[in-house]
This record gives structure tokens, C-alpha cells and sequence, in this order.
């Protein structure tokens, strides 16, 4: 089963890396374009943006639509003056092209912000209308054969090694954008970036609105917690009606016994978005493919991956396959683990499926390895763990998290600022509990990168942790890692936002590299002295070592699976990228390659496309999330050495990973940091040391 993955900044990223490539990009503020006359524009300080922040309580949509119009005008006409102006010198180009996209990256972050969180559905529709604009409007200016022509003319050997790179890149964006295409060509590629934009937007509108719910008889619940029972009493009719968003649904595939009523659950959650998004997907790959054909590609993976860490396409095949075969031993072990498991229960059972997984790899943890998660889950209140997060932070890299007053979109939001020696470092909303019609999954979303001396960066964390209406706040451990896996974007987003070039802008770094400081940082919750700090039960009792010892010797079973299933995802998301679109058979491609990668075969009447919300986000590039793994893991491996509470390490870290955000490739950086190329030795021990009893 999946974990909930975590995306970052699912606006930007997600239909950046389509329309842009190079993700980053955006925020509004400073209206001063070189060529129009800059210093009769106000220019505006960091220290005026408190007051000047947009206003987040907006409860109707008419005043949001009037915002985003405005804000809208303001950057396309400084866009066409732009494109009519004459230099005063070519390097001018760079600073006049920052300072557009410094009028997009404010107002885009909100509308994804928006079209995802708003309370008000009215709002939510005009966060997806508003983004849209926008995003036409970027892939205008990608495509503009003015601002390119001056960017050629930018002497490269007059800059500085950072402005020479942004300059590089710069050119690139434009090029892999289209700029080099014919007029009536690049005219196709402007109806093709909205069209992907809005197909994106419906493909994940009909995962986000596409509600299941499910009847079960109240003695379907058995095995669940009490608090959960509690929670979900029967109907009229007798029946306790679940619905498949996360906080039913992962708790019921854990701890219910019925076998029949997970799979019901099951299949309920694999049908979400299906059939309407089957349609919506085939629109979206002959779109992405017409596309990467336009610009010279023979198909869309080959393009996006282009101007990544991995290089190509066929370099993402056969990572895929690398870590299939070094995860196969493990997932091996694991796997005849759960069948002689399930014998127990059902003697003569020829192989675990897929709705089972996470049901008796909880019955193996509790049995063999003594970890009940009911017994964990008691250490980990919300409340604590937000403050023991705030606090790990703040002692590793020397800085204050303070209360932020402001206006939120909801009542539930909280807000803060993170500050250094007085400096203002970033802000931030914390989104953490479910409601309707909110985003369902965990992500960070960028709302304004930080640019030195102009804006400071502010983000939200969007998450759905249980906890809300002072109701029961307890902590899944997975669900305290997803917590911490999500600060971790944070920090990269307000540690890499005092860059002089916006799109170089922390978690704008090459897409393949930008979870792998969140999962490095996710390490953390497994650290014995990091627990001790914050994991308290309502008794105010810490954290048993031998509880914590326990946890960590149970804590690699499973991944061999894991990995292996991911590989499955990894292996879907490039496949159907790869292909003909015309030709394509989504349900066909999706059962081969389970069976193919995946340790458990394929269930009947199950869509996992039609609400795999990554096949939009990551397109093809899937596999990221494991490349960065091992880089993860890699990079790890200097605090395990030198002591995970090493201020001096985190310190070092900051400044080589997260404060250089995407000025530099990500492997010269990591090189840097470990003193040589990253490898994949320590990823592999890591799956050779699951050791079991
Ligand atoms: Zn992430």
C-alpha cells in the first residue's frame, strides 16, 4: 500500500515542471522593470511586506477574482512593456525577467494555495481559474522570442559564476519551453500548456471531490482502536458508513480483522476518480506527448527528464530496475513473512494480496517484534509532536519559531514566523487537519520564495493529521514522519530564500533532488534522544527506551516491499509517459506492470491511475522520489557518524544543501557536502540490514 507520499508544492511544481521545466519561478511585490523606468516605481523593502501581505481570509469569491485580476494586469502588462523595451544593456535582460516573475510567484502560490484549502468551494474554483492564467501567461514569456534574443546577447563571460549559471538556465527554461519553434508552432504550444494545466486541474478535482463512502456492520470495525470506534457509531439502518479519505481508510486496512471488509475498503478507495479520470488521463498524455514532440522529443518522459539529475528517460528505466533488484532479497524475506502469517489465519492461502499488506504486517510488528502502534501512538499527540518538531529545529540550526499574526483562510490554521538572531527568516501556515472539500493528502506548498533584500519566503504545510475540534490527537509514528518529512520542505524553502534570483529559490532545485532533505530529516523520528524531548503520553511519561530499541528493529520489515511497490509506481508513471498515447491500454500497462514489479497481483475492478494524483504532479518522473532516497541515505550517513544532534553538521548541512537552493546543479552540492559523488552503497546496506529475530 501506499504511504501517503507527500508532494511539494503541488501548484507550482506540479505544472511548472510542464509548462517551465525548471519548475521554480514566481511571487508578486516588486513592480520595477528596468526598461520602464524603474526608479519612479516604488520599490518596496522586506521590512514593508509584513504589512503588505495579501489578506487570507477572503470568504467570497468576488473580491479573490478582483485580486487575482489585478495582479494578473500588473505582470502581463509589465510583460508586454518588457517585450517592447529597449535595453540599456544586455545583462539588464536577467534582472527585467527576474522582476516579472517576481509578479507571478506571489499570486500563483495562492491560487494553488487556494484552489486546494479554501473553505469556500467558489474560491477554490477561482484558485484553479487564477492559476491558469498565470500559467498561460508563464509559458507566454517562455516563449517570447524578444526576451530571448536579448538573453543571447548577454555576454556570459561578463557575469559572476551565479549570475553566468542563472543566465544559463535561463536560456534553457526558454528553450526547452519552445522559443526556438516557429510562430504557428509555439501558438500550438500555448493551447497545449493550458490544456495541460486545466487537465491536471480536473484530474486531481476528480480524486479530491470523487467521495466513497462505505457501509460496514458495526462488527467490521473489530480490531480497530476504541477511540476510532468510538468515533464512527452506526447509522439508522444499523450500518457504519466510512468513507475512503485517509483517516478511515488507513486505519481500517491496519488494525480491521475482517479480511473481507478490507478488501471492500480496498477496492472502494482503488475505484476513486475512475472512470471519469481514465478519460481525463489519455487527454493528458496525447497532450504531454503532442507536446514533447513538438519540442523534439520522441515522448514526454524523454523531455521532462531532460534537464534532471537522472539525464534521460532510459537512465530513469534502468534506476528503476537497479533498485528492483537490490530491494528483491528484502522484499523476499518480507514477503514469505506475511504468506506464513496469513496460513495462520486462512491455512492453504497461496499468496498475500495487496489489501492485506499493511494488516499482517502490523500483526508481525505486534508479534515479533513487540511493537503494538497503539502503545506508540499514546507518545504522540499532536500538540507534542508540532512542539517537539518546532524544538528539534530550532536547536539543530540556532533559530526562534515565533507566533505570525495574521489572517488565515480557516479557523484551524496557525501561523508562524521562523526568525535568526532577530532576522526575519521566512513564515508559515500550519493546514494540518481534515475538512471538507480540503486538499486529502500531505504537501508543502510554496506561497512566495524568498529573494535577498526583496521577499522572504512563506509557505504552508497542508496536511490531514487527526486532532481537529479538540477531538482525539493522537499520532499514527508514519503520520509524525510525514510531519517532520513536510518540515523538511519547509526548511528548504525558508533556509534557500536569500538567493539574488528568484527561480533559484530553495525547493526550485532539480526536481529530482528536492525530497531528498526531507527524507534525510524523517531520520530523525526514529532518534531514541530526538523522541525523549517531545514523546510523552497524557500521563507525561517519556518514551520507553525499549520501546523506542523495539520500534527501530521492526522498523526496516516491510521495506523490501515498499521499495519493490514503489518501483511498481516508479515504473507506471515512466511507462505511460513513454508511449504513444494513441496506442496506449492504461488498464493493460497498469496490471502488467504490477504484476511485474509489484509483490502482490493486480486486484480486479482497481484503477490506482484514476487517483494517482503523481501522474499530473511528477508526470514521469515517479522515480524521484527513490533517486533522492539514495541520496537521502547517503547524506545521512555524516550524522550517524557525527551524532544526529550535532549543531555544527546541521549547520554545515544548511549552508552546502538547503541555503544554495537550485543555484547549483544538486550533484555539485552533494559532492560538496560529502566531499565526493554520491553512490548507492548506503542505500543497499540499508536493505541488506533489516535485521529480524
Ligand atoms: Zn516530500
Amino acid at each position: 500500500m501506499t504511504k501517503p507520499t507527500c508532494g511539494v508544492n503541488t501548484s507550482r511544481f506540479s505544472k511548472f515542471s510542464t509548462a517551465l521545466h525548471l519548475s521554480g519561478f514566481f511571487p508578486a511585490l516588486t513592480l520595477c522593470l528596468l526598461f520602464v523606468g524603474c526608479d519612479s516605481l516604488p520599490r518596496k523593502s522586506t521590512a514593508a511586506q509584513a504589512n503588505d501581505w495579501p489578506q487570507y481570509d477572503d470568504t467570497d469569491a468576488a473580491s479573490y477574482i478582483s485580486s487575482c485580476r489585478q495582479s494578473y494586469q500588473r505582470a502581463r502588462d509589465a510583460f508586454n512593456a518588457l517585450e517592447k523595451a529597449e535595453p540599456s544593456h544586455p545583462r539588464d535582460i536577467l534582472t527585467a525577467i527576474n522582476q516579472l516573475e517576481l509578479l507571478i510567484n506571489e499570486p500563483l502560490g495562492r491560487a494553488g494555495l487556494f484552489a486546494n484549502v479554501h473553505p469556500n468551494e467558489s474560491v477554490r474554483a477561482a484558485g484553479d481559474v487564477c492559476e491558469q492564467k498565470f500559467m498561460a501567461l508563464s509559458s507566454d514569456i517562455n516563449l517570447s522570442r524578444p526576451l530571448y534574443d536579448r538573453l543571447m546577447q548577454v555576454n556570459l563571460a561578463e557575469l559572476a559564476d551565479m549570475d553566468r549559471y542563472y543566465a544559463q538556465q535561463t536560456r534553457q527554461l526558454f528553450e526547452l519551453a519552445g522559443v526556438g519553434l516557429t510562430e504557428e508552432q509555439r501558438i500550438r504550444v500555448r493551447e497545449l500548456n493550458a490544456e495541460i494545466v486545466k487537465l491536471g486541474q480536473a484530474f486531481l478535482a476528480n480524486m479530491r471531490e470523487d467521495k466513497r463512502q462505505v457501509a460496514m456492520a458495526p462488527e467490521d470495525l473489530i480490531g480497530l482502536p476504541a477511540d476510532f470506534i468510538a468515533s464512527h457509531s452506526a447509522d439508522a439502518q444499523g450500518k457504519v458508513v466510512l468513507s475512503t479519505d485517509y483517516p478511515d481508510y488507513f486505519p481500517f486496512l491496519q488494525y480491521a480483522t475482517n479480511d473481507s471488509a478490507r478488501r471492500k475498503m480496498y477496492v472502494a478507495f482503488r475505484q476513486k476518480g475512475y472512470p471519469a479520470n481514465k478519460a481525463v488521463l489519455q487527454q493528458l498524455l496525447a497532450a504531454r506527448h503532442e507536446l514533447a514532440n513538438l519540442l523534439g522529443y520522441s515522448n514526454f518522459a524523454d523531455y521532462i527528464t531532460a534537464d534532471k539529475m537522472i539525464g534521460s528517460a532510459a537512465k530513469a528505466g534502468d534506476f528503476i530496475d537497479q533498485i528492483t533488484v537490490i530491494a528483491k532479497p528484502s522484499a523476499d524475506r518480507d514477503y514469505a513473512a506475511l504468506l506464513q502469517r496469513l496460513r495462520q489465519i486462512e491455512p492453504g492461502a497461496t499468496h498475500v494480496s495487496d489489501w492485506q499488506k499493511t494488516y499482517l504486517e502490523n500483526l508481525l510488528r505486534n508479534e515479533v517484534y513487540a511493537v503494538d502502534p497503539q502503545e506508540v501512538r499514546q507518545y504522540f499527540s499532536y500538540a507534542k509532536v508540532k512542539a517537539g518538531i518546532f524544538a528539534l529545529v530550532e536547536d539543530l540550526f540556532g533559530v526562534q519559531i515565533v507566533p505570525w499574526q495574521t489572517d488565515v483562510w480557516h479557523s484551524s490554521v496557525e501561523t508562524y514566523e521562523v526568525r535568526e538572531q532577530g532576522r526575519l527568516v521566512g513564515q508559515f501556515f500550519l493546514d494540518m487537519h481534515p475538512r471538507a472539500g480540503k486538499y486529502q493528502h500531505a504537501a508543502q506548498f510554496g506561497i512566495r520564495d524568498g529573494v535577498k533584500n526583496m521577499q522572504t519566503p512563506v509557505a504552508a504545510l497542508v496536511c490531514n493529521f487527526p486532532g481537529e475540534d479538540g477531538g482525539v490527537d493522537l499520532l499514527e509514528h508514519d503520520q509524525v514522519e510525514t510531519f517532520l518529512h513536510e518540515f523538511g520542505h519547509l526548511l528548504h524553502t525558508l533556509f534557500g530564500g536569500d538567493l539574488p534570483w528568484l527561480r533559484f529559490a530553495g525547493t526550485n532545485t532539480q526536481r529530482d533532488f528536492v525530497e531528498a532533505p526531507s527524507q534525510m530529516l524523517e531520520e530523525w523520528v526514529w532518534d531514541l534522544e530526538t523522541l525523549q524531548t517531545f514523546a510523552t503520553n497524557s500521563a507525561g511519561e517519556v518514551i520507553p527506551p525499549e520501546l523506542v530499541r523495539k520500534m527501530n528493529q521492526a522498523r526496516h520489515f516491510g521495506q523490501g516491499i515498499f521499495v519493490r511497490h514503489q518501483m511498481y509506481y516508479a515504473a507506471l508513471s515512466l511507462s505511460y509517459y513513454s508511449q504513444d498515447p494513441a496506442k496506449i491500454d492504461l488498464d493493460r500497462v497498469m496490471i502488467d506492470l504490477q504484476n511485474l514489479y509489484s509483490p502482490f497481483p493486480y486486484v480486479e475492478n482497481t484503477y490506482l491511475y484514476a487517483s494517482f494524483g503523481h501522474l499530473d504532479g511528477y508526470s514521469a518522473m515517479y522515480y524521484t522520489y527513490m533517486w533522492s532516497k539514495v541520496i537521502a541515505a547517503d547524506m545521512f550517513r555524516e550524522f550517524k557518524r557525527s551524532g544526529l544532534r550535532n549543531r555544527e553538521l546541521a549547520n554545515r548541512y544548511r549552508h552546502t544543501i538547503l541555503a544554495p537552493g537550485a543555484s547549483r546543479p544538486a550533484a555539485e552540492l552533494v559532492r560538496e557536502f560529502l566531499g565526493r559523488p554520491f553512490n548507492f552503497d548506503a542505500f543497499a546496506e540499508d536493505m541488506r540490514n533489516d535485521v529480524r529475530p
